[in-house]
């Protein structure tokens, strides 16, 4: 006999939607968690970041509140006050996980775990160490940012972005973001926001290289507009102190520069956190940086699961809340009931960027014939309102059968939109099929009535 039926090591989104829904289905379960419930999402990451941004889209929308009519003569930013709201936020979240495991029977285990052998796990905590078996063991652990092997990474001021939310004192006169993928682009709008001077490096030839091309490039000089300063192509080579901060030497196609900031935030990705999660001598596959996993999440240790960014490439708290799902399903002998294929990814800059699916260049490279719809927002009257900058939308359709096979929205309003495009995907749906839909003025998403008309008559042709 076991503790426990599951034992999930870690309470981020994965690992409290898997526990949540294997004890809801009847097994007995206990969470492990060494730091705050709720996991990077609610305590380090998206939520925090987000907490941060609305502050600083509110200073902005002050500032310019001139040019309409609303003026904010004595505007004053805390960044003390800032960062005190975010963790209370974070506290309320983390709190109500708690509240959760409460109501469902969960134990919550304090301390870090080892896994000794299938079954097996260590848990090493305030009170000591304690030994408990489980039949199923997850392992929703995360990841942790990824810090550049280059010289000057570990002076005083270079951060990660977990160090930066821990909150700086005052407000930085500059900073230089190495790294413009999400969290480096999440940043620069809060900072630049709020009125320190940005410099974004990066490596790629344009802004969020893994996502469509023109939304990269749009970003860049919307940014740019706001006197936000983007270098792309850069190669970082490293850090030195100077008298007033810190400098980030690099080189775009052989030239030498540099770029000055009073800190400096190294945004170049995250790593799957495996590391001391398995005792000397129990050694997982890998897959590249992540455990390797089967289609049911099992991974190479009998009885031992993995799920989120500790084994999957897409490190995104709703992949992970998906897979938890999933896992809790298939180990009850349930079907797993999302399409675990379509995933919707979000940019929380200004405006927004939603993506799900195919873009025109993965389905040229697929070979998969392909129209596009697009609709350029200068003439939505909510957008032409709230002016945040050039917005677009293009939506997708395979060339013969009409399904829609992807979108990319850069507009306000886009996170909240994007999923008319995944049940479309997911139910193999037209543009017509999506038309009979009417949609209320005045709103951002008259935009993807247009975008799909657009489409629609492409595919007529
Ligand atoms: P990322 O992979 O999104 O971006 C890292 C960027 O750094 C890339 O553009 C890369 O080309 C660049 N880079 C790498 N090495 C470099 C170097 N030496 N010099 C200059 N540039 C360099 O990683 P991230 O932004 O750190 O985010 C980590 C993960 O967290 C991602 O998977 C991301 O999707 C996820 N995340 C998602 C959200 C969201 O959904 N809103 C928010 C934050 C993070």
């Amino acid at each position: 006999m076991y503790d426990y039926d599951l034992l999930v090591i870690g309470a981020g989104p994965g690992g409290q939607t898997a526990a949540l829904r294997a004890a809801k289905l009847g097994k007995k379960v206990a969470v492990v968690e060494a730091r705050e419930p709720g996991g990077t999402c609610v305590n380090r990451g998206c939520v925090s970041t987000k907490t941060l941004l609305h502050s600083s889209s509110l200073y902005r929308a002050a500032a310019e509140g001139a040019a309409v009519g609303v003026h904010c003569d004595a505007l004053r930013v805390d960044l003390g006050e800032i960062f005190q709201n975010k963790r209370r936020i974070a506290q309320t979240l983390s709190q109500g996980v708690e509240s959760m495991f409460k109501s469902a029977r969960i134990a919550l285990l304090r301390g870090r775990a080892t896994v000794l052998a299938p079954h097996r796990v260590r848990i090493s905590g305030a009170e000591g160490e304690s030994e408990v078996s489980a039949e199923a063991v997850l392992l929703a652990a995360g990841a942790a940012p990824i810090r550049l092997p280059l010289p000057g990474m570990d002076l005083p001021g270079v951060l990660t972005s977990e160090e930066l939310l821990e909150g700086p004192e005052a407000l930085y006169r500059s900073l230089v973001v190495i790294g413009g993928g999400v969290i480096g682009i999440e940043f620069a709008c809060f900072f630049s926001d709020l009125g320190c001077e940005v410099t974004v490096l990066e490596g790629l030839d344009r802004l969020l290289p893994m996502l469509d091309r023109e939304l990269g490039q749009n970003l860049a000089l919307l940014l740019k507009k706001k006197g936000v300063r983007v270098c792309t192509g850069a190669l970082v080579e490293r850090v030195e102190r100077t008298e007033d901060g810190l400098r980030v030497a690099y080189s775009v196609k052989g030239k030498p520069d540099f770029a000055e900031g009073e800190a400096v935030l190294c945004a170049v990705g995250r790593r799957a956190a495996w590391e001391g999660l398995f005792a000397p001598g129990l050694e997982p596959e890998l897959d590249g940086r992540v455990l390797k996993v089967n289609e049911r999440y099992e991974t190479s240790i009998p009885s031992v699961y993995a799920i989120g960014d500790l084994a999957s490439q897409n490190q995104l708290a709703h992949v992970a809340a998906a897979q938890g799902q999933a896992f809790a399903e298939l180990l009850c002998g349930k079907e797993i009931h999302v399409d675990m294929r379509i995933v919707p990814s979000c940019v929380y800059c200004r405006p927004e960027i939603a993506v799900v699916g195919l873009t025109d260049a993965e389905a040229k490279a697929q070979g998969i014939p392909v129209k596009t719809g697009k609709c350029v927002l200068g003439g939505n009257a909510r957008t032409l309102i709230e002016d945040p900058g050039r917005s677009f939308m293009k939506i997708l359709a395979h060339s013969e059968t009409g399904e829609i096979l992807g979108a990319q929205l850069m507009c306000l309003g886009a996170p909240d939109m994007i999923s008319q495009i995944s049940e479309a995907i997911a139910n193999h749906l037209t543009p017509l099929q999506l038309l009979l839909a009417m949609r209320p003025h005045p709103t951002f998403e008259e935009a993807l009535t247009e975008a799909l008309e657009d489409l629609a008559n492409k595919l007529e042709k």
